[in-house]
């Protein structure tokens, strides 16, 4: 997902991998830009985004928070919320990966 300065993204990809396992994703551009497999066409091989400046809200952990949670939370327990939601995705994958191919 985001290369965003002040989240400390480890830029693995997985969150543009799984676009289908996202339920905040259904009724979103990120929906249609599904290229079939749950990946976004905007994935570089690298695990970038190639429109990196015009990304969804989705995609910008920082624009999001002021858009939608800054009233709810402060930006560090929403970071520590953001964090948590890669951690399980990590897991998800790793656990996909050892099921699939015994990794
Ligand atoms: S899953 Fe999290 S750490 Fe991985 S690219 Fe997405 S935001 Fe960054
Ligand atoms: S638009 Fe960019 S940041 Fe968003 S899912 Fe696609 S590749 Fe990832």
């Amino acid at each position: 997902m985001s290369r965003d300065s002040e989240f400390d993204c480890t830029k693995c990809g997985l969150c543009c991998r799984c676009l289908r396992d996202n339920p905040a994703v259904k009724g979103t551009k990120l929906e249609k830009w599904d290229r079939g497999d749950g990946v976004c066409k905007h994935l570089t091989e690298d695990n970038l985004c190639d429109i990196y400046e015009d990304r969804p809200l989705i995609c910008n952990v920082r624009k999001q928070y002021y858009a939608k949670y800054a009233d709810k939370m402060s930006l560090e327990q929403y970071y520590e919320m953001q964090d948590n939601a890669c951690e399980i995705l990590k897991k998800t994958f790793a656990a996909r990966n050892k099921e699939r191919f015994g990794l």
